[in-house]
């Protein structure tokens, strides 16, 4: 009888929200053992590798990339893990506790369509927020928050000013609201900037701010 291909489960991983995305040679070297001789790892633009591990594995694999300090979420239509700068000018003044706490509420949610949100810690930008999804820049002591950014096809764009000057409080539950609407509003496979238009930033403006 010929034997079946083992099933594999495509995993995202990344080194968790710290200064920049970055990897140690013990995170590669585990991730290395679960990869087959000519196997390939892809590196996506948006700081996660991506991988591919047996099912039968899959749990022990987990547990080993947590080990060693990797972050795994899952890949297809969920809220992709927070895109964050290097948080060059220091965690706290940059908000890196903020950042950690949205993608823990926010990484792996199930969506209408992948969706991508972006944080930086100051006005620079290096994290990209205004062509993502959702985009957090620290201004000051204040989070302001964009939505609707695309980087991607001739019709990219940058997102709009939601809401500025949030406290994090304001900023975890507007987050919150943003994604429950695009949850039950959206349609399948809507990306969220075309949701943001077709459903209407007004509409979600009245819905969060009212
Ligand atoms: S956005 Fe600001 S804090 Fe973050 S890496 Fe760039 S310059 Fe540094």
């Amino acid at each position: 009888m010929m034997e079946q291909p083992e099933t594999k489960v495509k995993l995202a991983v990344n080194g968790g929200i710290s200064f920049g995305a970055k990897l140690n040679a013990k995170q590669l070297v585990t991730l290395a053992e679960y990869m087959d001789d000519g196997q390939e790892i892809e590196l996506t633009t948006f700081q996660q590798l991506y991988i591919e591990v047996p099912e039968t594995q899959l749990e022990t694999a987990k547990q080993r990339f947590k080990e060693v300090g990797l972050s795994c979420y899952p890949v297809g239509n969920y809220v992709k893990s927070l895109r964050t700068c290097n948080f060059c000018k220091g965690a706290e003044e940059e908000g890196m506790p903020v950042a950690l706490e949205l993608n823990e509420r926010l990484a792996g949610r199930s969506v209408p369509f992948t969706l991508k949100p972006a944080y930086t810690g100051c006005p620079v930008g290096c994290g990209e927020p205004l062509v993502n999804d959702i985009g957090v820049m620290k201004v000051k002591d204040g989070y302001d928050l964009y939505i609707g950014g695309r980087a991607k096809g001739t019709n990219a764009k940058v997102g709009t000013l939601f809401l500025e000057q949030l406290t994090p409080e304001q900023l975890y539950e507007t987050v919150d609201q943003l994604i429950e609407i695009y949850q039950s509003h959206g349609k399948k496979r809507e990306p969220f900037a075309k949701f943001v238009e077709r459903y209407g930033f007004e509409e979600i403006y009245n819905q969060i701010v009212s």
